[in-house]
């Protein structure tokens, strides 16, 4: 039996959109060069006007920042930076409806992940690391390990606040002073993080954010007052970055694409898993660097899982991202739409077979149903290239040695998910799998406390965890290190 679902929308009102937003800088809200338009992917709408930062607004930025690192925020105790982060952390949840809605109608994902998963995760990163603010000289650096000066941070449009979390809070913990770039289609929530700084008393300049396009990233990433850049995006950008920051004695770490396996051994529990691959590619429209976008199945078992996969995914609620019901949202962007239609259409043409969910899809607006793809060979580019939407491509293997082999296949390695009823063969498979991170019976789970970061072309550096206390700290000077 088949129920229908009555609409239930959250409500717009707890949002009070501006019509125009400028760069923050210093403290305060300031004009800059030029203006572009932000506009919600689920309905096209116009959301806000919002300013283009250029060279000359990142220059007054870096500056602000610069200031701050000296004048204030360097030399302030780490119990005192801990309680500006604490704050934060709270505000961030007194105000968690407000962000949720906003992250929503910018970003295109469904209110249900918003509001149970990027809020409260980013608030959980400006929580532990408040605590880490006083304890740096017991993370394993060293007695005192010092801060590293102004860091450039980049990111991307798929977790937009949760990706200014994991950058900021580590930072500002470790006393540095950040100028962030938020991706150009999903700012809004970062400037009202801004809102939030201000309303911490947080000192002028230790945050500032640019909004922008690439070229304002660029910018950023090659100005000589930066100390360090954090960048998250796709691998051929971050090529670009680490041969900008070449020869520069900038620091630098990059968290870049992934095309992680989700490896479901004969013994798993199938329905289990199989809720564990819909999470695995569905979460977010697939919009997620360690997406499971590639499913590694036993072959004994794979005409059931299938079948139970395509079940499950016929009842996958695809609409208006602010409906409490919707569990696939819009895509973030024509240009990802462009980009996610290419592919899956190489995926036909080199002869997988292609299956999408029956869902009717809105007028208005990016959207792409939920696809998966059989018989797919190592070789097709649906199996090699990150899609970063809500495709899924699925192979299959007779022995943990050829899961293995398959799962290391390719240029990434930044995660892997592994279904098994055996702890030994869940220990074997990890210590085998190129990956920064290995889910065993779970997917797409992430913790403050746990480093995250990858292998090869996923990039290098950690976030999250004591781990990645490292990325925002010189510990080169510390002699019991
Ligand atoms: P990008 O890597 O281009 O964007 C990430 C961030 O970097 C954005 O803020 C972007 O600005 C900025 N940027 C772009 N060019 C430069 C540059 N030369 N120097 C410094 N900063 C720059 O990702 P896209 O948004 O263009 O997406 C392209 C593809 O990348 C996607 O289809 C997806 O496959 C992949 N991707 C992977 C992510 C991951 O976490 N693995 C995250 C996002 C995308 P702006 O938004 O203004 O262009």
């Amino acid at each position: 039996m088949r129920f229908e679902y009555s609409p239930a929308p959250e409500s717009r009102a707890t949002v009070t959109l501006r019509d125009s937003y400028g760069l923050f800088i210093g403290g305060a809200f300031v004009p800059g060069s030029s203006v572009f338009k932000t506009i919600s992917p689920a309905s096209e709408e116009v959301l806000a006007e919002v300013t283009h930062a250029g060279p000359e607004d990142v220059d007054r930025a870096v500056a602000s920042a610069r200031q701050a690192y000296e004048r204030t925020w360097s030399a302030m105790p780490g119990r005192e930076r801990g309680k500006y982060l604490f704050r934060i952390a709270r505000l961030i949840q007194e105000r968690s409806r407000e962000l949720a809605v906003l992250e929503t109608m910018d970003n295109g994902k469904p209110i249900r992940e918003s509001r149970d998963i990027d809020v409260p995760l980013a608030a959980a990163h400006f929580f532990y690391h408040a605590g880490w603010a006083d304890k740096l000289g017991y993370a394993g650096f060293g007695s005192s390990p010092r801060p590293l000066g102004v860091v450039g941070q980049v990111i991307p449009w798929n977790f937009p606040l949760l990706m200014l979390a994991w950058k900021v809070a580590p930072a500002l913990a470790c006393g540095n002073t950040v100028v962030l770039k938020p991706a150009e289609t999903t700012p809004l929530t970062a400037l009202l993080f801004a809102e939030i700084c201000q309303q911490a008393d947080l000192p002028p300049g230790v945050v500032n954010i640019v909004t922008g396009d690439g070229a304002t990233g660029q910018a950023l990433v090659a100005h000589p007052g930066i100390d360090k850049v954090a960048f998250t995006g796709s691998t051929e950008v971050g090529k670009e970055i680490a041969r900008a920051c070449a020869v520069s004695g900038k620091r630098l770490t990059l968290e870049l694409g992934g095309k992680a396996a989700n490896v479901v051994f004969d013994d798993a529990p199938v329905d289990q898993a199989v809720e564990g691959i819909v999470n695995g590619i569905f979460f977010n429209q697939g919009h997620v660097c360690c997406a499971g976008s590639r499913l590694l199945v036993q072959e004994s078992v794979y005409d059931e899982v299938l079948a139970a996969l395509r079940r499950r995914m016929g009842t996958l609620r695809l609409g208006d991202p602010l409906d409490k019901n919707t569990d696939v949202g819009a895509i973030n962007s024509r240009a990802q739409l462009d980009k996610i239609s290419e592919l899956v259409s190489s995926g036909e043409a080199e002869g997988a077979s292609r299956w999408s969910a029956p869902c009717p899809l809105p007028d208005r607006g990016f959207w792409f149903a939920p696809t998966v793809f059989t018989e797919v060979s190592q070789a097709h580019r649906i199996a090699r290239e990150e899609i970063f939407g809500p495709v899924l491509s699925v192979l299959t293997f007779r022995t943990p040695a050829e899961a293995v082999e398959k799962a290391n296949n390719t240029p990434y390695g930044l995660s892997a998910g592994v279904w098994t009823e055996k702890g030994s063969l869940i220990l074997w498979m990890a210590s085998r799998l190129r990956a920064g991170v290995v889910w065993a019976n779970t997917f797409n789970r992430f913790d403050p406390s746990s480093p995250f970061g990858g292998y090869k072309e996923s990039g290098f550096g950690r976030e999250g965890g004591r781990h990645g206390l490292e990325a925002y700290l010189d510990v080169t000077g510390n002699a019991d290190v």
